[in-house]
């Protein structure tokens, strides 16, 4: 697809704020973290979709230590919890007990799902987790998270591309687009 500086993706518009080249330059430098801090070891990456899937593929042809890729999802369903709104964590298909897990997330905003989902996960006693986002929202965060690999620090505006979807629709882009 030919790169355009403004698209619109249904009733919205937004402009390029993240080249497809500076995506792909922050994946290898992290990736090559990965790399070092994971020698030695057979960590199992855990994809959080639906919006992580080109992030993840990127990623992982970043990874030369040996290594498993598995996806779970959040359910729909919304409950609480005591710090806000929550969603289920489904389809882990893959037994992390004693294993060292990195959770493969598109973006981080408040926090509260990521809280949620390690909270999930320690309960299948993995060796360790550690998160890898794309993107966080710094001022966005309402929780104590110890974000181990994190590509892009974004301000708080919505983006989409690469994955990230505006209901649904937009994740088909090889650049990220911040609404305007
Ligand atoms: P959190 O629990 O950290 O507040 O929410 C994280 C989730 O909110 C992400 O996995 C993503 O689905 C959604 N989200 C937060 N900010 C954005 C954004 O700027 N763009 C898109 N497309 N999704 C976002």
């Amino acid at each position: 697809m030919k790169r355009r500086r403004i698209i619109k993706v249904k009733d919205k518009t937004f402009a390029i704020s993240i080249s497809e080249r500076a995506i792909k330059s922050q994946i290898r430098h992290v990736a090559e973290r990965i790399n070092r801090d994971y020698e030695g070891k057979e960590p199992i990456f855990l994809a959080v979709l639906n919006g992580s899937f080109i992030f993840a593929a990127d990623l992982l042809r970043e990874i030369d230590v040996p290594c498993e890729i598995s996806f779970i999802k959040l359910s729909s369903y919304v409950g609480t919890n005591t710090t806000g709104k929550v969603r289920e964590v489904i389809g882990l298909n893959i037994d992390i007990t004693g294993r060292p897990v990195i959770i493969v997330e598109d973006i981080i905003d408040t926090g509260l799902t990521m809280a949620h989902m390690l909270e999930t996960l320690k309960q299948q006693n993995p060796e360790s987790i550690n998160i890898c986002t794309l993107l966080l929202k710094p001022s966005k965060l309402k929780v104590d998270l110890d974000i181990r690999y994190c590509c892009n620090q974004i301000p708080d505006d919505f983006v989409v591309g690469y994955g990230l979807d505006y209901d649904g629709f937009g994740r088909n882009t090889k650049d990220i687009y911040t609404l305007i």
